[in-house]
């Protein structure tokens, strides 16, 4: 039985499939000198302090010592190196057509009136302009949901978009458009229908004209609580707007349509040494077959391919979108810099104890999340795309961020690959969990919708694993099947990107 997992033949690292004990014979002459933990690397051959360390046929970094044939490499092994430079970035030089075809071409969805994209879910979304009507639109939605809902069949559920931002910050101020972007285009996600209901306190810097065009600021849309007379008034208004807006909701019906029509995200979170291997590469998969059906796809979190940015920007295809995806990257590097931090500062305690030892090596296993498919367009955190196929949608790598800021650029389902696990889901959309171990699976076999840790034992492979994601996703998305983690209501807040100063 395979022990061991290795990438590419440049690589002088694998990764143990199991636990290895001390003086296990892996086969071709070497033997482990240390007891090595799942998921960990083994040295292939003896190596010397200041040689590479190389997986995925990338460098990790420099050894500082000299280590024999069978030994464990751990984080504190390896030295980080510099991050790739953005002024030279070479783009288009690695364009692939030839994608797996996808099974099936069509999916049922809910049409939105001038939307590119069809919602996966019908939902009231309740925008609000600031954190002050939380308490009241909470108390409002409840009443909703017992008295209202049950009347409107076809309606999937009630959500209020809460957020921290709206007042008591630099509204003008350097990168204010981050948020701002975040809150009026939440709004216009397709599982919301078009439909808009925004809740003002009245007060608070972020006006009406910044979340809405002008003329959807109307009464029919806009409940303003310092202008009804106390608490009743305010839950009468919210009321009646909410069973108006419901009524129309209630008349939409799910159509069969192209995946041209879906546009979906994929991020992950939780991730050890195998996401590379197996969750990330059936993802790739399935993300393959999307984009060759005409589906978007988009992934994200700037931190988790910083590091490979040479072979994102190979995939460019023009210029600008090179340009756009270096200027993302100038940007954050800035962004960490301020905090005296860099990009390395993303990997979790629960990451390297699943065996990443930095964040290039583990830039290198999120990476293969987005297959192989050209990337067509390049988003700032929260922006609408305007092109279909793959798009890298610019994110912080952090889950409860990402999941927010693809839901503002339109995203109605996300796909979730973990290898420690988290049950994270998110109110306003779908999230499919994929694991990159077996025991991830058999630990949360309620939670985990599909096992790629198959694939690391050889019991299946990246298509079998990809295309079952594929199906699924289609599934989840036309409202005939349901993940976990929505049919359990797992929701984590809203959090929305905020790199503006707060007053
Ligand atoms: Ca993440």
């Amino acid at each position: 039985m395979l022990k061991y997992i290795q990438i590419t033949e440049k690589d002088n690292v694998a990764i143990a499939i199991e636990p290895l004990a001390k003086g296990e014979d892996l086969g071709g002459g070497l033997v482990t000198q240390d007891p090595i933990p799942q998921a960990h690397k083994i040295a292939l051959r003896d190596m010397k302090k200041g040689e590479y360390v190389v997986r995925y046929g990338v460098r990790l970094g420099a050894l500082n010592r000299d280590v024999k044939a069978g030994s464990w490499i751990n984080e504190h092994m390896i030295e980080v190196p510099q991050s790739p430079g953005l002024d030279h970035l070479q783009w288009g030089t690695h364009i692939v057509t030839d994608l797996p075809k996808p099974p099936r071409t069509t999916w049922l969805g809910y049409e939105v009136p001038g939307c590119e994209y069809a919602g996966s879910r019908n939902i009231l979304g309740i925008t609000t302009a600031v954190q002050c009507v939380q308490g009241v639109l909470d108390v409002a939605v409840r009443k909703m949901k017992e008295e209202l809902l049950p009347k409107y069949p076809n309606v999937d559920d009630i959500v209020a978009l809460n957020h921290p931002y709206g007042c008591g910050v630099a509204i003008n101020a350097t990168n204010s458009d981050i948020p701002k972007r975040y809150v009026r285009n939440i709004a216009k996600n397709p599982n919301f229908g078009g439909e808009l209901m925004v809740v003002s306190l009245g007060c608070e810097k972020l006006t009406l004209d910044m979340i809405l065009d002008k003329k959807d600021i109307t009464p029919e849309n806009v409940i303003v609580l310092q202008k009804e007379k106390g608490f009743h008034a305010m839950m009468d208004a919210l009321m009646a707007m909410a069973d108006k807006k419901l009524a129309r909701l209630n008349q939409r019906r799910r159509v069969e349509l192209p995946l041209s029509k879906l546009c979906i995200g994929m991020q992950c979170g939780g991730s050890d040494a195998f996401s590379g291997v197996t969750a990330n590469p059936s993802a790739g998969y399935a993300s393959d077959m999307l984009v060759s059906g005409g589906a978007t796809v988009m992934f994200s979190e700037v931190t988790e391919v910083r590091d490979g940015v040479e072979k994102l920007a190979a995939r460019c295809v023009d210029e600008a979108t090179c340009k756009k995806l270096a200027k993302n990257m100038k940007w954050y590097d800035d962004y960490l810099a301020e905090g005296k931090v860099d990009r390395d500062a993303n990997p979790t305690p629960g990451n390297k104890a699943g065996g990443l030892a930095n964040i290039v090596e583990k830039a290198m296993g999120s990476i293969a999340k987005s297959g192989t498919a050209p990337i067509c367009q390049v988003l700032d955190p929260g922006e609408i795309p305007t092109k279909h196929g793959l798009i890298y949608a610019a994110t912080p790598a952090s889950d409860i961020v990402c999941g927010p800021s693809q839901l503002a650029s339109g995203c109605v389902l996300e796909v979730f690959m973990t290898g420690r696990g988290t049950p994270y889901g998110l109110a306003s959309m779908p999230v499919i969990k994929v694991c990159s171990r077996k025991e991830m699976k058999e630990m949360w076999d309620d939670l985990i919708d599909v096992n790629a840790g198959t694939i690391a034992t050889g019991e299946r492979t990246i298509k079998d694993v990809g295309t079952e994601l594929f199906n699924l996703i289609l599934d989840c998305a036309s409202g005939t099947k349901k993940p976990f983690a929505e049919q359990y209501g797992l929701h984590n807040y809203l959090c929305i990107f905020n790199p503006a100063p707060i007053t």
